[in-house]
């Protein structure tokens, strides 16, 4: 995990100031702990029987992907209003600042559908809620959520104490 971590760079003040962000173009960039990184996202779950994995646009996109190619499974992305071109499910939901909202095809999850959501960063624990009850609503059950990194101050696993929750190195 100490070598996944020294992949993750911090970025003061971006995308604004106060926030320490956590860029991790340098752990897509090698090869070798980019598949160790997601090797470990999705070794607790690979005797679960998940049949969908579901990401988060942006990053969680690429971790999602990859992570359901290597349990064998399909990808659902979650994504910002109005991207999606079939019927959609929506949910609204707060962030530390504002208000964001996430939407899924109806179709893409069936009820009972046993599912594993993956992002890059838990740190309020707001989006992988609202994911959550996204895939809920759709009749789907969500097995776990699991990170790459967890930000422990913002306390986000409180928030999901519903759900059981993995991640891989925390700050
Ligand atoms: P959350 O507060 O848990 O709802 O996080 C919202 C989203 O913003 C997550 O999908 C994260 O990918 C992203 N995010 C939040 N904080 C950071 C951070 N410090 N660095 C990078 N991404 C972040």
């Amino acid at each position: 995990m100490d070598q996944i971590k020294a992949k993750i760079r911090d970025i003061a003040d971006f995308p604004t100031e106060g926030i320490s962000f956590k860029d991790i173009t340098p752990l897509l960039k090698d090869p070798e702990m980019l598949n160790a990184a997601v090797d470990a996202l999705i070794q607790p779950f690979k005797q679960s029987e998940i049949s969908a994995v579901v990401g988060m646009e942006a990053r969680g996109f690429i971790f999602g992907s990859l992570a359901a190619t290597s349990l064998g499974v399909g990808f659902v992305p979650l994504r910002k209003p109005g991207k999606l071109p079939h019927d959609v499910e929506t949910i609204d939901y707060e962030l530390e600042y504002g208000k964001n909202c996430l939407e899924i095809h109806t179709d893409a999850i069936q009820k009972g559908e046993r599912v594993l959501v993956v992002d890059d960063v838990l740190a309020t624990g707001g989006t992988a809620k609202a994911s959550c009850e996204l895939i809920e609503k759709l009749g789907g059950k969500v097995v776990a959520c699991s990170f790459v990194i967890e930000l422990d101050d913002l306390n986000g696993r409180q928030k999901l104490d519903d759900y059981s929750i993995h991640s891989l190195v925390n700050y």
